[in-house]
């Protein structure tokens, strides 16, 4: 099993590691801070290297279980220590990016009463769909810019607390969050990595955040599009 170090640290750029097991164009390692596909949050990429050749890492997933580290030339031996490297740039927008999208999702639960069904978080630009959002108009689409500006020119922190199960169900039960999604997680999940965003939002999560969301800047919400069922795509981007 690798130890995931970005679960405990989100700014955890280099770290050292071991290669446990190697497949044609991968490696898999005893530890890594870098972060694989998954819950709607595009994979990390960066480098490992040896001391005496550096390869680049392409993409990080997580298949069966484990945690395969694609790369860019021949695998390393089984054994190896290696140092890995995040590309910082693109791991911190992600960081931006995915905890804001928290904020407009609940932003828009509060005031629309409407759900998150999935995100795709990547720089550049990152979309979640919502539903049931019908239609989402020029007016509505500044109200809900402006309104998710302001919360996150609060300055909130973000804080990253580990619950067993039940702790972290009735921790969302006594502030009235819905805990629907939790519930959902396989009866093996004993840990849960609950965020929290000042008062204004708790959620169970294992992507990467920043620690405030002054770090973040001002959401621009772009096009938007049903994508079936009452559901409805909303672009966005992050500006300074
Ligand atoms: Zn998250």
């Amino acid at each position: 099993m690798t130890e995931l170090l970005h679960m405990k640290d989100n700014y955890l750029q280099q770290f050292d590691c071991r290669v446990d097991a190697v497949g044609n164009d991968y490696v898999v390692l005893n530890r890594t801070a870098f972060y694989p596909e998954g819950g709607g949050q595009t994979s990390d990429k960066g480098t490992l290297t040896d001391g005496s050749r550096t390869v680049k890492v392409i993409e990080v997933k997580k298949v069966q279980g484990q945690i395969q580290h694609r790369i860019d030339g021949t695998p390393f031996e089984k054994g190896v220590e290696l140092h890995g490297e995040l590309d910082w740039a693109r791991r911190y927008e992600n960081m931006r990016f995915h905890t804001c999208q928290h904020v407009l999702s609940r932003y828009l639960q509060i005031n629309y009463n409407v759900e998150t069904k999935g995100n795709n978080i990547k720089p550049g630009e990152s979309r979640a769909d919502y539903t049931p959002l019908e239609s989402f108009d020029d007016e509505m689409k500044r109200t809900v810019e402006a309104g998710v500006n302001e919360i996150l020119d609060q300055n909130l922190s973000v804080e990253i607390r580990f619950m067993p199960r039940e702790e972290a169900i009735s921790f969302l039960t006594e502030r009235n969050y819905q805990t629907r999604y939790l519930e959902m997680v396989p009866k093996s999940v004993k840990e849960f990595r609950v965020l929290i965003i000042g008062d204004y939002d708790v959620a169970s999560c294992a992507g990467t955040h920043v620690k405030n969301t002054s770090e973040i800047g001002h959401i621009q919400i772009g096009k938007s599009k049903n994508v079936g069922a009452g559901v409805r795509r909303i672009y966005f981007r992050l500006i300074h």
